[in-house]
């Protein structure tokens, strides 16, 4: 094995949006960083709908203009769907100031820019190589690699980021990973030419919708700017089990019964490969350790529902980066202080969100055809992706959306009363 030359500041595992960003930040402060990637981009990822939250954590990174010039769609919010019951949050009618678009991309193409402009930049990418082993000595770290002729070398390294994604590196290597308090669920997607000709269709937001007889199933459809979308459906894992056929004819048949999307996508081409993620909720013991942090997926993933992996994402780069200019600079932070905890606010809102989803809560709030507009707002802020902001009661208190919900299904009780 050899040993290769040098020793970077901060060695990246992955060039996702993650290792992207937090390339990007270190180098902007004057760090050595390398990022390993094992594959060659541009690679498929799932994850196409962005949350305005995410704009500036990549204006920050000076990411931003690059997106802003790729000609993604355009995308102002979420719209959702259950039955014949329709409503939507304009993201531009928020709680929080900041950025209130965004877009829908291809990550495949939108994953590749960041990584390249961060290369640009002067940060230093391998592709096509793994990161296999992680070695704690007392001056720094070092990182075994396994290149494409499976010749193995190592490097050396002050501090690791783990960005893998799904790959979860560390987490599996310190015997980290810790089961998720979510239940199982299965993801089945691929990409369509949709032929969507219906005039009231707003390309501009990402559509949820509800299975008709069971909530715990939902779909979602994320238009691109060139006339194809992102169609993907969410099931307990029996469900998809249970159905006969490829994963394509599951996934047509699952829309087939969702009423509104069929209607849609009736003369969509399904003319891409088809995907299938299992049990994709993680979650680690710890977020940080000597010498090494967790950013993005590698660290906790809760749920595909709210799109907020890319902006959770994004938030820890921006928070890992920070503190880790502190120990770059020969300071003592506290990771924990710093880092995980101001991380975990942002990600226990959106489990509350998303909890609420399946227990029903927050869909009966989002389907309540009495809705106060301030309410609605602070609502519309957490779905934009401002989950870390103290300022809205629903971040600060996340007991409020089960009052919520409560009033909302008096109201409609009140309602199907005064019809009878
Ligand atoms: P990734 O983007 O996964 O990047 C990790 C990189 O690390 C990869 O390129 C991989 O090749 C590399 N890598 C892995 N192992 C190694 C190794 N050993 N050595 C070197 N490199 C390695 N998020 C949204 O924001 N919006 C959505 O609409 C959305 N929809 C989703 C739908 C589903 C069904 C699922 C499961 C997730 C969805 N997400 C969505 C989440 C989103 O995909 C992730 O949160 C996001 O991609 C995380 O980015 P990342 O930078 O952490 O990792």
């Amino acid at each position: 094995m050899s040993e290769h030359q040098g020793r970077h500041d901060v060695i990246i595992i992955g060039a996702g949006p993650s290792g992207a960003v937090a390339a990007a930040l270190l180098n902007k402060r004057g760090y050595k960083v390398l990022v390993i990637e094992k594959s060659y981009f541009p690679r498929f990822s799932i994850g196409e709908s962005l949350l305005p939250q995410c704009m500036q954590f990549l204006e920050d990174a000076g990411l931003l203009s690059v997106v802003e010039q790729a000609g993604f769609q355009s995308k102002n919010g979420a719209a959702f769907s259950r039955g014949d019951e329709y409503d939507y949050f304009d993201f531009r009618e928020k709680l929080t100031p900041g950025y209130g678009t965004t877009y829908q991309v291809r990550r495949d193409k939108f994953d590749k820019l960041l990584i390249d402009e961060a290369e640009a930049q002067g940060v230093q990418v391998t592709y096509g190589h793994t990161v296999t082993d992680f070695e704690l000595h007392t001056d720094g770290v070092l990182l075994t690699v396994t290149d494409e002729a499976l010749s193995e070398y190592r490097l050396q390294a002050d501090f690791v980021l783990d960005a893998s994604g799904f790959g979860r590196v560390l987490p599996r290597l310190l015997g980290l990973d810790k089961p998720s308090a979510f239940e199982s669920r299965t993801s089945v997607f691929t990409h369509v030419e949709d032929r969507i000709d219906n005039q009231s269709f707003d390309r501009e937001k990402i559509l949820i919708s509800v299975h008709p007889e069971n909530q715990q199933i939902w779909y979602w459809l994320i238009p691109f700017s060139d006339g194809r979308a992102s169609v993907g459906v969410v099931t307990p894992p029996e469900v998809l089990e249970n159905l006969s056929g490829s994963d394509l004819e599951k996934l047509k048949t699952l829309i087939g019964v969702a009423d509104f999307k069929a209607d849609l996508l009736g003369d969509a081409v399904f003319d891409s490969e088809v995907g299938k993620i299992q049990g994709y909720a993680c979650d680690v013991e710890q977020l940080y350790g000597e010498r090494f942090a967790l950013l993005g997926n590698a660290g906790e993933f809760l749920d595909p529902v709210f799109s907020s992996g890319v902006t959770i994402a994004l938030k820890s780069a921006t928070l890992a980066v920070q503190t880790l200019d502190q120990h770059l600079s020969g300071l003592e932070p506290d990771w924990q202080e710093q880092f995980a905890d101001p991380l975990q606010k942002g990600i226990d809102t959106f489990r509350n969100f998303v909890e609420g989803w399946y227990d029903g809560r927050l869909q009966d709030v989002i389907f309540s055809a009495e809705k106060n507009p301030a309410v609605s707002e602070m609502i519309s802020s957490i779905l934009a992706g401002y989950a870390w902001d103290d300022k809205n009661p629903f971040v600060k208190n996340p007991a409020r959306l089960s009052v919520l919900a409560e009033l909302c299904r008096n109201a409609e009780r009140g309602k199907q009363a005064d019809d009878r």
